[in-house]
């Protein structure tokens, strides 16, 4: 078997908008490797990496996938990403185990949303990367438009290395701008380059040159001493220039009609770095320290994603960075201060797997079955534990409570929303303790649909999802008191507890409290906890529509009592009855939750967002203009921002930002008081 290490891999992640090709470009290239033999379609559901039933019925990548194929003796780790922006936490995991980027770009769409989202992640990265302008052979395909686009957006180190030969239906291949060679057909053909596309040729080979020489003083010298930079020069330049960032090389090709793609993993592999030439960053103390990776160090390796299968069981991907990870080894969980058994290692093909003996530094695989790792762990040796930074993933800013549908899955429910987490870190379960319902929150509403399908499909969980319930809560505007007299007389010995209640309205966020003021024993000591208990449970459900009362203060000082008759639980009746006879005296209000809200959007979008925060009762608190965008800071209630991750999507085609928290409570506006009343009213009926 070969042994593939630092020198041998290339770890890629595909990165675009949804819909321009990463899956095809994924398929083309195992085609072309000979791992598959046939070419599939995602049009057909049947392409390697898009294999999950939620995948294939929304013809959309929902999961990172790794492909592995081996190209020229080296083994390359593909990680096919969702281009879907709901799914940026599969995106931010792959490019933190790769060690370079493909961007693909529709050649008939140009940049889209996802492009610019998928370059900003890439370059927050660090990450060297590659565009390739696809879908060449389709209608209105036009590689130099593109291009300029691609320019004015992100800059001029974006150089084409290639021309197309014909477009849309007469696509038939590239010239290679370095080497002045032109290749046709899905074999990639040498031919003569077409004597029409000489003018071109010179020119945008001159802009590479030109890109070239900057990225280095030596080259940038001799050339503008008017000297040509021999072939090799150029290609150690583009190397060193496309490695360090400086260049960003623009490739043409068809993954559909499998045109220009042996052309592309050629780039991957002469421009693109291996792992070697990536310095390891591990966190030591807390600190973060670099050095070259090296496979005779002992072991470090980063898990950056789990799948849960209630067939094949948990499956944990990794990377390994220091050292070698062997199949049937023991090694140590720095994270959780736990040995775990490897088992069988596998080399990753979509959704099959292919048994390994090890991997080494720079490689990337999976495991099954291991029992307390989970994603962001690092696994290490026992003797030298070590950490490796996680994936950070983004805060989730969409909620939806989640309903068990049957009886039967009420108690399944909370075990597989967990696993649910464990497979997708962007996600989020808790409980909210106020409304009682059980919160899922993420990035956005496809995530969480996908969500509740996996829990139906996985493990048999039907729920059904709905906009969170706002945690209004009651209290009082004015002093108030409440009295109550449980009295009565049935047969034997009778029933007595008689209280007398002051309330007083507290500060915002005091909560509830509670004091004894009984002079003279007109109530007897011993039924003071009794009324107390009364007061809480009236307190737990207000007058108004049933929400918890706060910030009140509620004094017992008054009361009285029969030698015979009395009882805790009559006491606790007039405690809870004299509390809302109380409540309804002093003007109760609901209050509800204002939240801090930013929002960041560019600029041409600002006058749309705050004309919306207008119609939502925001205050609108600042603007600071920061890189060409609009941070805009407003305070808006909980109520009316419940999809704002929805709202704020197509009010600025998905290139708005929020983030949002808590601030304080206040009282709700009277009209708005009334429609939320009398919509619980109607709901208990
Ligand atoms: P992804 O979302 O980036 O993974 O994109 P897909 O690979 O799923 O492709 C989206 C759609 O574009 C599918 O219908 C593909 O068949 C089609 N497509 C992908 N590459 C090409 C191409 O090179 N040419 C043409 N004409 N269509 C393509």
């Amino acid at each position: 078997m070969e042994r593939f290490g630092l020198d041998t891999i290339r770890n890629v992640a595909l990165l675009s908008h949804s819909g321009a090709g990463k899956t095809s470009l994924a398929e083309a290239i195992l085609f072309n490797a000979k791992v598959i033999t046939r070419l599939g379609k995602v049009d057909d559901g049947n392409t390697a990496s898009d294999y999950d039933p939620e995948e294939t019925k929304r013809k959309i990548s929902i999961n990172l996938s790794v492909l592995t194929c081996q190209w020229q003796g080296t083994k390359f780790n593909l990680i096919d990403t969702p281009g879907y922006s709901d799914f940026v936490g599969e995106v931010k995991a792959a490019l933190r185990v790769s060690d370079g980027a493909v961007i693909v770009v529709s050649a008939a769409d140009g940049i889209e949303v996802g492009t610019e989202q998928t370059w900003g992640y890439s370059r927050e990265a660090g990450l060297p990367a590659l565009i390739l302008v696809n879908k060449m052979d389709r209608e209105n395909a036009d590689f130099l438009k593109v291009v300029k686009e691609i320019q004015s957006r992100f800059g001029n180190k974006c150089v084409p290395v290639q021309l197309p030969i014909g477009t849309q239906t007469d696509f038939q291949g590239i010239v290679d701008l370095l080497e002045l060679k032109a290749y046709t057909g899905s074999e990639m053909q040498e031919t003569e380059i077409p004597s029409s596309l000489q003018g071109e040729i010179s020119t945008w080979r001159d802009k590479l040159v030109e890109a070239v020489a900057e990225s280095n003083d030596d080259l940038l010298e001799k050339y503008l001493d008017g000297q040509e930079l021999t072939s090799e020069e150029m290609v150690r330049g583009l190397r060193n220039a496309v490695v360090s960032g400086g260049v960003v090389p623009i490739l043409a090709g068809s993954a559909l009609q499998n045109v220009g793609v042996g052309s592309l993993l050629k780039t991957v592999l002469d421009y693109l770095p291996a792992p070697k030439e990536r310095e390891v960053v591990i966190t030591v103390s807390g600190k973060p320290e670099t050095s070259p990776p090296d496979e005779a160090a002992s072991l470090a390796a980063l898990v950056f994603k789990t799948t849960a299968d209630p067939y094949v069981g948990k499956l944990t991907y990794f990377r390994v960075y220091n050292g070698v990870m062997a199949s049937n080894s023991h090694v140590w969980n720095v994270s959780k201060e736990t040995e775990e058994r490897i088992g069988q290692l596998y080399s990753l093909r979509g959704k099959s797997q292919e048994p390994v003996t090890e991997l080494r530094a720079g490689d990337i695989g999976a495991v099954a079955k291991l029992s307390v790792t989970a994603t962001g762990d690092t696994l290490s040796a026992r003797e030298t534990p070590l950490t490796l930074p996680p994936s950070v993933f983004p805060a989730p800013v969409f909620s939806q409570a989640v309903y068990p549908k049957g009886k039967t899955d009420v108690d399944k429910m909370g075990p597989s929303l967990a696993r649910l987490v464990e497979e997708d870190p962007s996600l989020a379960v808790r409980r909210d303790s106020d409304t009682h319902e059980t919160i899922l929150s993420g990035i956005g509403d496809t995530q969480l649909a996908v969500a509740a399908e996996r829990l139906q499909r996985k493990f048999g969980v039907a729920v059904e999802l709905s906009l969170p319930r706002v945690p209004y809560k009651e209290t009082i505007n004015v002093p108030s008191k409440g009295e109550y007299k449980h009295k009565k007389q049935t047969g034997g010995h009778g029933q007595y507890g008689h209280v007398l209640l002051s309330l007083e309205p507290l500060a915002r966020g005091s909560g509830a409290q509670f004091a004894e003021k009984i002079v003279g024993g007109s109530i007897p000591k011993n039924y003071i906890p009794a009324v107390e208990k009364g007061v809480h449970e009236a307190l737990n459900e207000g007058v108004l529509g049933g929400y918890p009362v706060v910030d009140v203060k509620v004094t017992v000082y008054d009361g009285s009592f029969h030698p015979v008759d009395s009882s805790e639980i009559c006491f606790k009746i007039a405690g809870s009855q004299a509390l809302k006879k109380g409540m309804a005296q002093g003007q109760p209000i609901l209050i509800e939750p204002i939240m801090n809200l930013t929002v960041t959007v560019p600029e041409e979008f600002t006058g749309d967002v705050i004309g919306d925060l207008n119609t939502k009762r925001a205050r609108v608190q600042g603007m600071v203009p920061q890189d060409g965008l609009n941070v805009i800071e407003a305070q808006v209630p909980q109520a009316e921002i419940l999809h704002y991750a929805i709202d704020i999507k197509s009010l600025t085609q998905a290139r708005g930002t929020f983030t949002v928290s808590f601030s304080h409570f206040e009282e709700t506006p009277p009209n708005i008081q009334q429609k939320i009343i009398a919509e619980k009213e109607a709901s208990k009926t």
